[in-house]
């Protein structure tokens, strides 16, 4: 029997997660919550039921389809108790105006790779697999077995990763990709903790534990006007990448607004709203600095 795991999304026809055209696989669950973060339902672990309550018309039918008893009205509000839920998503099959959805569902590694397989004549022509999240690490033994599955197929597998995980688990992972996509969100471990929840010390030691270990890296930055878009953050992270083996390129990725729009989709507080895109003289100026330390810079995915 092969392990099971949350996935809540398989992208296909992916060109920004790797070489080629690829399938990104997305684990459920982070161990950050980034004040930018563009999948903020992904952030537990366990499936959720997403609601909007603007779309619901009150016909009642995912109170009665429910056979835990999860959905109640209270004060002529419909009110999901997360503890009472298993995630089974039949609430949101019968919804007519389809104001519920459900986050999250539960894959065993052989029907992953069921869908895996009807994309393999992308993987054989340079293609491959992303698995990304959430942060896929936070599901290490399907992670694992779904890598060895892709590797015994012969796709081409990358990891797309925050790095905060424990270092027998990421080393151990080395063997099993082919290229991580790496993010160095900010440099300074006060203002990473400020930004994401949690300081930079891990990721960095993970950083430098992958390359001893032999991976090859594609260190992303989340590119924030104003949080760690400055001249010092950038020399920071040049000096800190330059000795590093393995490194294939520095990808800096603008800021946008689409990230906004999924929290208030979700009703989620979003503490960014006014902050606005970087120039492109910015991100240009940021690029030449990260030049200057002999790194292979792109802009963009
Ligand atoms: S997902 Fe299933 S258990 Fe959860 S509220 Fe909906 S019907 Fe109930
Ligand atoms: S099934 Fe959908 S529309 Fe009907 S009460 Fe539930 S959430 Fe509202």
């Amino acid at each position: 029997m092969s392990k099971t795991g949350i996935i809540f999304d398989i992208k296909r026809y992916s060109i920004h997660d790797g070489p080629g055209t690829r399938t990104t696989v997305h684990l459920k669950g982070c161990p950050l919550a980034c004040w930018w973060c563009h999948n903020p339902e992904s952030q537990s672990v366990a499936p959720v039921v997403l609601f909007r309550g603007e779309k619901c018309i009150g016909c009642g039918s995912c109170v009665k389809s429910c056979h835990n008893g999860a959905i109640s009205v209270r004060g002529g509000t419909l009110v999901t108790d997360d503890g009472l839920c298993d995630g089974c998503g039949k609430c949101c099959e019968v919804c007519p105006p389809e104001a519920r959805e459900l986050c999250g569902r539960h894959y065993t590694v052989d029907e992953l790779m069921t869908q895996l397989h009807k994309d393999e004549i992308f993987f054989r022509d340079g293609g491959g697999v992303t698995f990304s999240g959430g942060e896929p690490f936070m599901q290490p033994e399907f992670l694992f077995e779904a890598l060895d599955a892709c590797g015994r197929a012969g796709y081409h597998r990358t990891l797309d990763t925050c790095g905060f995980v424990s270092k027998s688990v990421i080393t151990d992972s080395v063997k099993r990709a082919d290229l991580y996509l790496y993010d160095v969100k900010h440099m300074d471990p006060e203002k990473h903790k400020e930004y994401t929840g949690v300081d930079n010390v891990v990721i960095l030691e993970n950083l430098r534990a992958i390359s001893e270990a032999g991976a090859k890296i594609n260190i992303r930055v989340p590119f924030m006007p104003g949080l760690n878009s400055g001249d010092e953050n950038m020399h920071a992270l040049g000096r800190f990448v330059q000795p590093l083996k393995g490194i294939t390129g520095v990808n800096i990725l603008p800021y946008h607004t689409v990230a906004k729009g999924k929290h208030d989709r979700w009703h989620m507080e979003y503490k960014l709203s006014d902050l606005l895109p970087p120039t492109e003289n910015q991100t240009r100026h940021a690029a030449g600095i990260l030049e200057g330390y002999g790194l292979k810079v792109h802009i963009g995915g």
